[in-house]
C-alpha cells in the first residue's frame, strides 16, 4: 500500500505524467505532420517537465524513473529535431534541459529585506497595531515582504526552491575551438554534446568531489574575457 507522499514527491509525480503526456503529443505530431514546430514544442516542454520532476523527486525513489524517462524522451528529441547549443550575439551556452539535468547543481539566493507590509493595512508592521497570527475580522494578519535585494546567489547540491537551478552554462569559444580545430568559427552551430553521448548517469558535483573543476572551469571562463559579453556580465546563472 503507498504512503502519504510529501508535496515535493506528489508534484514530482504529477510533473512527471505531464511530461509523459507531453512527449505523447509531441510523438502524435510527429506522426501526423512531421518533424514540424509544433512537434518540437511539445517535445522542449516536455524536456523541461522532465528536469522539473527530476528537481521534485531528488533523494526519492522515483528520481531514477524520471531520468530514465527524460533520457529516452531525449533520444527520441536528439533523432527527431536535433539538438544545439544556444547561440546569442555571438556567445554559445548549454541550455539543453537533458545537459543541465545531469548536472545536478542548484542555486541558494540570499535576498535583503527592505520593505515588509502588514497583510491588514497595507502599513510597515512595526508601525500598526495588527499582531502577526491574529485574526481580524476572518483574514488572518501575515507581515509580507514586498521588496527584496538578491545579495547573492550560492552554488548549492540542494536548493531549497527544487527548481532553482542553473538557467544555461556558458561554453567559452576558445573551448569550442580547442575542441573542433581552427576551422570552427563563431557563429557555427554546435551540437549539444550531451545529447550525442549516452548517459554515463548524472554527476552530483558537490557530493562528487567536482567543485574544485566546477569553479574552474568558471572562473576560466570569466578570464576569457572576449568570450564574456559586458552586458552579460554574470548572468550565466539566473533562477529558472
Ligand atoms: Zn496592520
Ligand atoms: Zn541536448
Ligand atoms: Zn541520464
Amino acid at each position: 500500500m503507498a504512503g502519504h507522499l510529501d508535496y515535493a514527491t506528489e508534484h514530482g509525480l504529477k510533473l512527471l505524467r505531464e511530461a509523459k503526456s507531453e512527449m505523447g503529443e509531441a510523438k502524435i505530431a510527429e506522426v501526423i505532420s512531421g518533424p514540424s514546430a509544433v512537434a518540437d514544442q511539445h517535445a522542449r516542454k516536455a524536456l523541461d517537465l522532465y528536469r522539473s520532476a527530476m528537481n521534485w523527486l531528488e533523494d526519492t525513489e522515483h528520481f531514477e524513473v524520471a531520468h530514465q524517462q527524460m533520457d529516452k524522451a531525449g533520444a527520441y528529441i536528439k533523432r527527431t529535431f536535433g539538438c544545439y547549443l544556444a547561440l546569442e550575439k555571438g556567445e554559445y551556452s548549454q541550455r539543453c534541459p537533458l545537459a543541465l539535468a545531469h548536472n545536478r547543481i542548484g542555486m541558494s539566493p540570499t535576498f535583503l529585506i527592505d520593505k515588509v507590509e502588514c497583510s491588514i493595512c497595507g502599513r510597515d508592521p512595526d508601525c500598526c497595531e495588527h499582531i502577526r497570527s491574529r485574526t481580524y475580522d476572518g483574514e488572518r494578519c501575515t507581515h509580507i515582504i514586498s521588496e527584496a535585494t538578491l545579495i547573492s546567489a550560492s552554488l548549492v547540491s540542494r536548493p531549497a526552491q527544487p527548481d532553482a537551478r542553473l538557467l544555461g552554462v556558458p561554453i567559452s569559444f576558445r573551448e569550442l575551438q580547442a575542441q573542433f580545430g581552427p576551422r570552427f568559427e563563431r557563429g557555427m552551430r554546435v551540437r549539444c554534446d550531451r545529447c550525442l553521448t549516452p548517459c554515463d548517469g548524472v554527476s552530483n558535483p558537490f557530493r562528487d568531489g567536482y567543485q574544485a573543476a566546477w569553479e574552474a572551469a568558471e572562473s576560466q571562463s570569466r578570464v576569457d574575457g572576449r568570450d564574456e559579453p559586458e552586458e552579460h556580465g554574470s548572468s550565466w546563472a539566473r533562477l529558472l
